[in-house]
């Protein structure tokens, strides 16, 4: 097995790793200060900056516009930008956008890919996608209450959405809605594009999360549709293929999601690192001289470690076997990785004391808001669940699904 760095994969991190520094990491205090919102003008002339390194949208083929990168080196790349919150964002990569994207690209018609597609890998406009309702378990969506009926030559969708990641200021939505009440519970839910401004669509408003309301793409809205009303030729691919398309956006999306974090661990390492190294407890005595603070270090580079390897064979073996292949090492990834993160930055933020807990540092920003990996893309305990049923399973033991 060979372990050595491909050539290619070298200069693109070297690439990424230099634009992160220069341009990026010296926005973050003021980032911590004002809030996102506040920052998107000039993260929009980052954005033209992105453009030249020809890694604009890196995870769509060059013939639509992206940088064509395969799901292994955009992993990579994935890392490298998450060391700071705002590298997706200025290399038009990020979540949900991300995964709005690949959708239109595997399952858009000609006329939705000029529409919708074209102008989001443009980065003209923003995403985003509703499909978790207030009333209903997030973990079990085949169970939903909005709904999607045909009237003419359209489709009436009524119900409730909230944790609609970037919808504030976004173009338009993929809502997936039941479409097939009568259908087994897999082939019930469609997905079907909606621009913001249908009529009936309504931002109830943001939710605050961790004491933060957020905005423009750095925040969660609560939404409604009352009857909005758009083209029965919006449907994503075919009527009832809502969970087929979301399995598939999911399988990618969790390796975006897991280098990304492992990216915000290998800056809270190294935040950490410098910290322990300088900052005296006593004269001439840095806090790194500790043994508590040697393990807290050494543990989160062996974290750390394992977990990119991990990540990297998910990748892989969806490149090499597909997604459903690969289903036990992607759900294995998503909750190894996620509770890592949140170890590493519990150790950080200990080891900075109270400037952790400021926002001199992008350690809080993350400890509050990354707190949600472990709940958003499948929760812990689902994917949990789906290893440990496959693996007892083998050994004979009789499992029920839910
Ligand atoms: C920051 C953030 C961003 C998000 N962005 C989006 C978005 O853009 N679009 C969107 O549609 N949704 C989004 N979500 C919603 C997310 O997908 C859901 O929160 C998630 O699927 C869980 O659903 P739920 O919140 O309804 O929790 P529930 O399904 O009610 O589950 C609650 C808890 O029950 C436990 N549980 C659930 N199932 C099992 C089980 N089988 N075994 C044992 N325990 C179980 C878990 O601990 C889980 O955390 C986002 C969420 C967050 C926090």
């Amino acid at each position: 097995m060979d372990f050595s760095e491909p050539e290619r994969v070298r200069i693109l991190r070297g690439t990424i790793r230099e634009f992160v520094k220069s341009e990026l990491l010296p926005l973050e205090p003021e980032l911590g200060k004002k809030g996102f919102a506040a920052m998107v003008p000039v993260l929009k002339e980052k954005r033209e900056r992105a453009k030249q390194t020809g890694l604009w949208a890196a995870h769509i083929p060059e013939r639509f516009g992206g940088g064509g990168l395969s799901l292994l080196e955009f992993a990579h790349m994935s890392e490298e930008l998450g060391r700071t919150p705002i590298g997706h964002y200025v290399f038009n990569c990020q979540a949900p956008d991300v995964g709005n994207m690949e959708v239109l690209m595997e399952h858009g018609t000609d006329a939705q890919k000029e529409q919708f597609f074209a102008p989001l890998v443009r980065g003209e406009v923003r995403s985003c996608f509703t499909m978790t309702e207030p009333e209903f378990p997030g973990s079990n969506p085949t169970w939903m209450g909005t709904t999607a009926k045909k009237d003419g030559g359209d489709w009436v969708i009524r119900g409730h959405k909230w944790f609609t990641t970037g919808m504030e200021g976004s173009a338009f939505t993929i809502c997936m809605a039941v479409t097939n009440p009568d259908a087994e519970p897999h082939a019930r839910a469609s997905m079907i594009l909606v621009p913001t401004s249908t009529p009936g669509f309504e931002h109830i408003g943001n939710l605050s999360i961790m004491g933060h309301r957020g905005g423009d793409w750095a925040s969660h809205a609560e939404v409604s549709f009352q009857d909005a009303r758009v083209p029965l030729a919006n449907i994503l691919g075919e009527e009832g293929m809502g969970f087929v398309i979301a399995q598939q956006r999911l399988g990618p999306g969790r390796i975006h999601h897991c280098m990304r974090w492992i990216g915000v661990c290998e800056r809270a390492l190294d935040i950490m690192c410098k910290h322990a190294a300088t900052r005296e407890i006593a004269p001439g005595k840095p806090l790194g001289t500790k043994q508590i603070v040697q393990s807290w270090v050494a543990e989160s580079r062996a974290e750390i470690h394992a977990a990119r390897l991990m990540v990297l064979h998910a990748a892989w073996k969806i490149e090499k076997e597909g997604a459903y292949a690969a289903r036990e090492e992607i759900s294995l990834i998503k909750f190894t990785v996620a509770r890592t993160l949140g170890r590493v930055l519990d150790r950080a933020i200990q080891c900075l004391g109270g400037l952790g807990m400021t926002d001199d540092t992008p350690l809080a920003f993350w400890y509050a808001h990354e707190r949600a990996a472990r709940i958003y893309d499948g929760a812990d305990e689902v994917h949990i669940e789906t290893v440990a049923r496959r693996i007892l399973r083998g050994y004979g033991l009789k499992v029920k699904t839910g």
